[in-house]
C-alpha cells in the first residue's frame, strides 16, 4: 500500500509552509508521504474523512507534568485526548517520567527537564557551580534535556539561580525557571529578578501567565510590565497557559504545605496558609484536589476531596482558580511591534493536571478574534517545534513527521491524533501506546536500553538558542 494512513478532505492549515486549503495527507512509515487535491482512498491502509474538520501539525505542548510527584500517570492519556502529541515534562524526576511513559504512555513523544529543589537535588539553597555543573551533567546522561529550576515553589538564593541558568547554558542544555527565589516570590518581583539573574543567557521562563496575577500591582500593570520586558529580552524563551486553573503541590508536612505557592493560594482565597487552613479550603471549594476518577485526573472538593487527600497523607496536586482572563488573554495574543507574538507557545502546565486547555482555549480565541487559525498553528505547533529544535515537526509538508491533530474548529475539539504515522487518539478514545523520548546525544544510551526510541535532537542548533539571537 501507498499509505499507511490517509486523511482526507480536511482544511489543512500548515503556517511554515504558506498552506491553509482542502487538502488530503498521506502517510507511510511514520512520515507525512503526500499532501494533495485528491490522493486515491484505495491506496490507504486506513482512511479517514476529515471534511469539515480542521487538519494541523501536531499540538506541541513545552509545559506540562507527567512524573509520579505531578500530574501522574494518566497525563499521558489526557494529552492525547487533547490533541497533543509532543510535550515537555517541566519537573521531572526524570527517572520516574521514563517509568510512566513506558507503562502508560499513549504514544506521545514525550522530553523531561529534571528539578532543581534544595535538600532533594541539591544540598542547600545555595548550591555551587560544581554541584549544579555534577547535576545538568547526570540528569542529561539519563535522558533529560536539561533542568527546571522550581524557584517559585523551592527556592534557591539568588545568586544560586543565576549560577544554574549559567551552568545550563555553558553545558547547551536545556534550562527552565518558574521564576522566585529566597529575595522574591511566584510573582512579577520574581519575573523581574529572573530576568536580571539571567543576564544574556538563555532561559525558559515558564508560564508567564501565572506573574501577573495582580498580587503585586493591578493585574493590567503586571501584565505590562511583562510584556515590556520581554519585548527588551529576546534571550528569553516563554510560554503561557490559558486555563484559569494552577497547579501546584499539597503535600503539607509539619502542619504547614511544602510550597510557598500553595500558601500563597490559601491566603489569596481567605484562608490561613496552614495544613488546617487548607482542609478548610477544599471543603469550601477554594482548593481543588486533583484525583484519579474513571481513568483520568478530575478535581474534588467538599469532604470528597478532604478524604481523597487526607487517605494520600496529603501527597499529590491542588488547583486553585487564580489565573484572571485579562492576563490569560493579552498574553496568548500579544505582538512584537515585528508582528512576532511576545509569548512565545501556549502551553497548559497540564499533562496529568486536568488542564490541557489548548485547543479548547486557543481555538476559542480565534473565535474571538484574538488570533488567526493559522497564528494558533504557530504558537501551538511551529513555534514549540523550533524552540526544541525539532525541525521535522511543526509543519506538515512531505517528508515531515506524521504528528497531526485534527480539530473541530465550530465545537473548539480535539477530533484525531496521529503521532509518527500511528494514530493515538480518535474521538476520545484513546490508542496509542508508549513513547518516543526526545533526549539529546547525551542521553541515547540511557534511552534506549529502557527500551524506548530516542528522538535526538542538537540543542546548540536549537530555537532554544538561536531564536531571536542576532538581536539579543
Ligand atoms: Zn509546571
Amino acid at each position: 500500500m501507498k499509505y499507511d494512513l490517509l486523511l482526507k478532505g480536511g482544511r489543512l492549515v500548515d503556517p511554515k509552509n504558506g498552506v491553509d486549503k482542502l487538502l488530503d495527507i498521506g502517510i507511510k512509515g511514520g512520515k507525512v508521504e503526500d499532501v494533495g487535491e485528491d490522493l486515491d482512498p484505495s491506496c490507504a491502509m486506513e482512511c479517514f474523512d476529515v471534511r469539515g474538520l480542521v487538519v494541523i501539525p501536531g499540538v506541541i505542548d513545552i509545559h506540562v507534568h507527567v512524573s509520579e510527584w505531578i500530574g501522574g500517570r494518566l497525563g499521558h492519556k489526557m494529552m492525547a485526548q487533547a490533541g497533543v502529541t509532543t510535550a515537555v515534562d517541566l519537573s521531572g524526576p526524570i527517572d520516574g517520567v521514563l517509568a510512566i511513559a513506558k507503562d502508560y504512555g499513549a504514544g506521545l513523544n514525550i522530553a523531561c527537564l529534571h528539578y532543581v529543589r534544595p535538600g532533594h537535588t541539591v544540598s542547600s539553597d545555595n548550591p555551587s557551580m560544581e554541584e549544579l555543573m555534577q547535576l545538568i551533567n547526570k540528569v542529561m546522561e539519563k535522558g533529560a534535556l536539561g533542568y527546571k529550576i522550581l524557584g517559585g515553589h523551592y527556592p534557591l538564593t539568588p545568586e544560586a539561580t543565576a549560577r544554574a541558568i549559567e551552568v545550563a547554558n555553558k553545558q547547551r542544555a536545556y534550562v527552565a525557571f518558574h521564576a522566585g527565589t529566597k529575595a522574591h516570590g511566584s510573582n512579577i518581583d520574581g519575573f523581574i529578578e529572573a530576568v536580571e539573574l539571567a543576564g544574556k543567557n538563555r532561559l525558559h521562563l515558564a508560564h508567564i501567565n501565572s506573574y501577573c496575577r495582580g498580587q503585586i500591582m493591578p493585574t493590567l500593570e503586571e501584565t505590562q510590565k511583562a510584556i515590556d520586558l520581554l519585548e527588551a529580552h529576546k534571550n528569553i524563551i516563554t510560554e503561557s497557559y490559558l486555563s484559569p486553573l494552577n497547579g501546584t503541590s499539597s503535600q503539607c508536612s509539619g502542619g504547614v504545605p511544602e510550597s510557598a505557592v500553595t500558601r500563597k493560594c490559601l491566603e489569596v482565597g481567605g484562608f490561613e496558609p496552614t495544613e488546617k487552613g487548607f482542609e478548610e479550603a477544599i471543603r469550601a471549594g477554594w482548593a481543588l484536589i486533583n484525583a484519579e476518577r474513571g481513568g483520568v485526573n478530575v478535581l474534588l472538593s467538599g469532604e470528597e476531596g478532604v478524604n481523597y487527600w487526607r487517605a494520600r497523607n496529603t501527597l499529590g496536586t491542588v488547583s486553585f482558580r487564580v489565573n484572571p482572563g485579562e492576563s490569560r488573554y493579552i498574553l496568548a495574543t500579544a505582538k512584537r511591534r515585528d508582528a512576532s507574538f511576545v509569548v512565545d507557545a501556549i502551553s497548559t502546565d497540564g499533562g496529568g493536571i486536568p488542564r490541557n486547555a489548548t485547543v479548547e482555549l486557543g481555538l476559542g480565541l480565534v473565535h474571538w478574534g484574538g488570533m488567526t487559525l493559522a497564528e494558533f498553528v504557530q504558537k501551538a505547533s511551529v513555534n514549540p517545534a523550533a524552540i526544541l529544535g525539532l525541525s521535522t515537526k511543526g509543519h506538515l509538508a512531505p517528508g515531515a513527521d506524521a504528528d497531526v491533530t485534527v480539530v473541530d474548529l465550530e465545537c473548539c475539539k480535539p477530533y484525531l491524533a496521529i503521532a509518527n504515522g500511528k494514530l493515538i487518539m480518535h474521538r476520545g478514545a484513546v490508542v496509542g501506546k508508549s513513547a518516543i523520548i526526545i533526549t539529546t546525544e547525551k542521553g541515547r544510551t540511557a534511552v534506549e536500553s529502557l527500551g524506548f526510541q530516542p528522538c535526538i535532537v542538537d540543542l546548540e542548533q536549537s530555537g532554544f538558542y538561536k531564536m531571536r539571537a542576532g538581536e539579543c
